[in-house]
């Protein structure tokens, strides 16, 4: 049984790293959550697993200046939110598989950024209750990050090359799932909604009738807020996999066992 907690989560990550299939994924998702924890001074990065070369609705368009287009709507939109940096894969939209080449590359990811948190699309979500079907790229980007976080980033065994070649394992403690339809914990983001709505307003190929987006965006995090008694918030299931003593106790473990190898 998963414990849901009662008021606004107030555990914040030093260094975060959001996965998300397609550029917009990440400011339709937990885009207020970022900003507001690095206003508090978390450092986020972002990784796009695809450019989003299927977003659009005339078949004749050109798929490479598309995703050429949303890549640098995406990049205007975490300069908004504030994130450090973006990296993008180049898998294919609409074709994401959760295979072995798609989580070298975000263990690849993970042991370069050595985030404390990975913030991903909850892969459990198949259908929003009975309002739609979650895209399949955002479920295989899902359980991609989370194969990838857990057991391979912390695996020196998983992918050897990547430790041989200088990326030591790294341990990830908590996972983020967004667009849950079981969140536990509730981010009180009452001071950011308006940089996340500033955020999506950057990606202008994707956006019909912004006046619409922002009625339900203010409507859903209204609702998320009213949960936890605060006038705005974001909704995740949370995933512990490393208590913070436990990752301190093993760090000095490790600076022990270094010590000991050095003398
Ligand atoms: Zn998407």
């Amino acid at each position: 049984m998963t414990e849901t907690e009662t008021g606004p989560h107030t555990w914040r990550p030093d260094r975060f790293m959001v996965v998300a299939a397609h550029p917009d994924d990440a400011d339709f998702g937990p885009a207020a959550t970022v900003a507001s924890w690095i206003d508090q001074g978390s450092v986020g990065w972002l990784v796009c697993c695809t450019s989003g070369d299927a977003g659009a609705e005339d078949p004749d368009t050109d798929p490479l200046d598309l995703a050429a287009l949303r890549e640098r709507e995406q990049r205007a939109a975490a300069e908004v939110v504030g994130y450090e940096g973006v990296t993008f894969l180049h898998m294919p939209d609409g074709a994401l598989v959760n295979d072995l080449i798609l989580r070298e590359h975000l263990v690849r990811e993970i042991r370069t950024f050595r985030p404390d948190a990975v913030l991903a699309t909850d892969p459990e979500t198949l259908f929003y209750r009975d309002r739609g079907v979650n895209h399949t790229d955002h479920r295989a980007a899902g359980y991609a990050a989370v194969d990838a976080v857990y057991p391979a980033a912390r695996n020196p065994m998983a992918f050897p090359w990547l430790a041989k070649q200088g990326l030591a394992a790294h341990r990830v403690r908590r996972i983020y799932l967004f667009w849950s339809d079981t969140p536990t914990v509730r981010v009180d983001v009452t001071g950011t909604v308006d940089r996340k709505l500033d955020a999506l307003r950057a990606h202008a190929s994707q956006l019909k009738d912004f006046d619409e987006i922002e009625k339900w965006t203010r409507e859903w995090t209204a609702e998320v807020g009213k949960e936890v008694g605060v006038e705005a918030a974001e909704g995740f299931h949370m995933v512990m996999i490393d208590e913070d003593d436990e990752v301190e106790a093993a760090e000095a473990g490790g600076q022990v066992e270094a010590a000991v190898a050095e003398s």
